[in-house]
């Protein structure tokens, strides 16, 4: 079975610009194409679920967002098919969801479908909806600290789950998964 990285995007891929709808805008955080390329050479699948809820505020649209993504899958340079799967939930906070984090919708969908290794897989991301998404899927989670700042409530959250912290993806995927590039 196969093991997977299921990856917040803002914070933790490529650089949290509030709302961030602009490709001129995006910015990888350094070192995180070489990680990700190290993780698919180990055999990990990569997906990434972002919570977008700029699309369901009309502060920017569903192509704003795409763009977005196309430019960060361009600036990784590691081929189209670099993420298996990509879901964005652009419902505000608060409205019925079918995927918005920390609901643990996409990622039991994607172990069905793809039949990864639930126990050898992470969630990773900047934010307690992250962490509280992959605990709820049943899953292991990640922090890194290149997103939101951690407060001190998101630091008692961590600490009382027991998720460990990082300085950034790569900074976890050395650390936590023991890959070198
Ligand atoms: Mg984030």
């Amino acid at each position: 079975m196969t093991p997977a990285l299921f990856l917040d995007r803002d914070g933790t891929i490529i650089f949290d610009k509030h709302h961030i709808h602009n490709p001129g805008d995006v910015r990888l955080v350094p070192g995180v194409r070489e990680a990700l390329k190290a993780s698919l050479e180990a055999g990990y699948k990569l997906f990434i679920l972002t919570n977008q809820s700029g699309i369901g505020r009309g502060y920017f649209t569903w192509d704003d967002y795409q763009a977005c993504n196309t430019r960060m899958i361009e600036l990784l340079g590691l081929g189209k098919e670099v993420f298996t799967e990509i879901k964005a939930a652009p419902e505000i906070p608060g409205v019925p969801s079918l995927y918005r984090k920390p609901d643990p919708r996409f990622i039991n969908e994607m172990v069905a479908k793809y039949r990864l290794a639930g126990s050898a897989s992470w969630m990773i991301g900047d934010r307690q909806s992250d962490w509280e998404c992959g605990l709820n899927a049943g899953i292991k989670s990640a922090a890194v600290r290149t997103g939101k700042p951690i407060e001190p409530e998101d630091a008692s959250y961590l600490q009382k789950s027991e998720i460990p912290v990082f300085d950034d993806l790569p900074a976890f995927i050395r650390g936590e998964l023991q890959l070198a590039w």
